[in-house]
């Protein structure tokens, strides 16, 4: 059987801890190659590489760099089916929505083409008499991400490309569940002519984290997964003077108006609530169905819920792939279970989904809880399965304070057609992203993403613009030249006079 191993300054390099993390195929349930874990004489090793190539990468002109980017957006597009095959075989998603996942990776690539632009500085002539001020912004070194398993091509394409483009060198550290994209990345970008060591790869688990998060050439740590990961990442990160941002765990709320288009909700929903088998860090898990809205939601979803097909990733009739692990397919089912204890009722039941062939796959059906109220364990706790709770909420007021209360605060939507309800819902609702009949409001490259409460620690958000700045220093030079005034030394504030 296959062990995926690194790749470190531009080689493929084998496993030397003598641990290793099994791999299955999420749809058989078999296991299909294992990953090394690296030791942190690994990481170390990494990050050697890393620190060698910084200086020559630095001192490339972004235009240059720019230019590999270039590249690198026309090798990832020749290859885009093979990626999305090895996202589907680790992951288990479909492959329509595997080659979606690269194609929101690629437009951040887009955007880190134009680095030229993004970096320049600004400058003032005269902030004092014959005294100019200008600022740039410059890398910081060597910066790493660590990323979770849901998205193994498009979370590290949120980190990557932006801060390469900005002259830093990269250390990857990649879900163990599914190594394989990362690597198959990090190879590519090689083939598009990013030089040896500015883009790494180190598998590994806890292990890796920690040595990343204590390591002292280490800048910077860009992290996306659950909160009590992210949170413990972020503290350790900062208590060795590293700059975190920390993207984490959601449960996002759709409100539904009684006025909304029932339709375009209900299909809203079923896109946003079991897409990617719910596994994705903005998928809708709770519906606030507001008055009358209820019913005819509950009315029109329960039997989409019940006629989703569920099947391997790369069947093109499945619409929802297997879960990711055994533990966790364990887990969601777990959930269910509880939330019937809890009193909700269960309208849509996926528990008992079988699929010939595919005995010993991860699956779960679609599963539909009514009636759910805010002090259960389904409300507050993220799930990460194919399970969507509707709660009812007597007024738009009401529906709000939910979203409010909640302790995430990635993103929410509400689905209406009253422009004074969207533009006060868009105004007040305590979540990082969005949505007006948007059940996703996943910002574009351009913008950036990242939510707001528990689902965040650190204050720059991933890609875009606030990537840039998550990546650079600012540094601000005054300068005054010779030939200007010479008034002797000045022992107090200067002060434009
Ligand atoms: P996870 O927190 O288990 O793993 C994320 C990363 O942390 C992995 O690389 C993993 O190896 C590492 N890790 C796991 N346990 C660790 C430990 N004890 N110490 C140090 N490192 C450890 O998350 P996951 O299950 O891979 O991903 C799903 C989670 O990610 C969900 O909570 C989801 O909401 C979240 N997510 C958030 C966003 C966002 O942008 N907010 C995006 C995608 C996923």
């Amino acid at each position: 059987m296959k062990t995926l191993g690194h790749f470190i300054g531009g080689k493929a390099v084998g496993g030397k801890s003598g641990r290793e993390g099994a791999i299955y195929n999420p749809a058989t349930g078999e296991q299909q190659a294992s990953v090394a874990l690296a030791s942190a004489a690994e990481v170390d090793a990494t990050v050697a590489a890393a620190a060698a190539a910084f200086p020559e990468w630095a001192a490339t002109p972004p235009l240059m760099r720019a230019r590999v980017l270039f590249k690198f957006k026309e090798v990832l597009e020749k290859n885009r089916d093979e990626i999305a095959r090895l996202i589907t075989a680790e992951h288990g998603k479909t492959f329509e929505d595997a080659k979606g996942e690269l194609v929101r990776g690629l437009e951040v690539v887009e955007f880190a083409c134009g680095i030229p632009h993004l970096m320049k500085g600004e400058f003032t002539e005269n902030v004092g008499r014959n005294i100019d001020s200008f600022s740039v912004r410059q890398p910081l070194g060597v910066v790493a991400g660590i990323t979770p398993f849901n998205f193994p091509v498009m979370v590290p394409m949120w980190m990557f490309p932006v801060a390469i483009a900005c002259g830093n060198t990269f250390v990857l550290k990649p879900s163990e569940k599914d190594p394989s994209p990362g690597l198959f990345l990090a190879q590519l970008a090689l083939e598009a002519g990013l030089p040896a060591g500015v883009l790494n790869v180190v598998n590994g688990d806890k292990e890796a984290v920690d040595t990343i998060l204590n390591h002292p050439k280490i800048q910077a740590v860009s992290f996306v997964g659950s909160t009590p990961i992210g949170e413990y990442v972020y503290k350790t990160g900062a208590a060795s003077g590293k700059r975190v941002q920390a993207l984490c765990g959601a449960k996002n709320h759709m409100v539904v108006m009684p006025d909304a288009d029932m339709d375009q909700a209900t299909d809203a929903l079923m896109g946003a609530g079991y897409g990617s088998a719910g596994e994705r860090c903005m998928a809708i898990s709770v519906a606030v169905a507001v008055g009358k809205a209820g019913d005819a939601l509950m009315e029109r979803l329960v039997p989409k819920v019940q006629a989703l097909k569920v099947g391997p990733g790369m069947d093109p009739a499945s619409e929802m792939g297997p879960l990711v692990t055994k533990e966790h397919l364990a887990k969601v089912k777990g959930y269910i279970d509880l939330g019937i204890k809890e009193g909700a009722k269960l309208a849509v039941d996926g528990r008992g989904l079988k699929l010939q062939g595919y005995e010993n796959g991860y699956f779960v059906g679609g599963t539909l809880f009514d009636e759910v109220k805010p002090d259960m364990r389904i409300y507050r706790e993220e799930i990460f399965g194919p399970v969507l709770s509707v709660v009812r909420a007597k007024n738009f007021d009401e529906a709000l304070k939910l979203v409010n209360d909640h302790e995430y605060g990635n993103g929410t939507a509400i689905f209406t057609r009253d422009g004074d309800s969207a533009r006060t819902f868009q105004s007040q609702a305590q979540a990082g992203m969005v949505g007006v009949n948007v059940p996703i409001p996943v910002p574009m490259a351009f913008h950036s993403f990242g939510g707001w409460k528990r689902s965040i620690f650190g204050d720059r958000n991933a890609y875009g613009p606030e990537g840039v700045g998550f990546y650079t220093k600012l540094k601000t030079t005054t300068a005054r030249w010779p030939t200007g005034l010479r008034a002797g030394a000045e022992f107090v504030m200067p002060t434009m006079k």
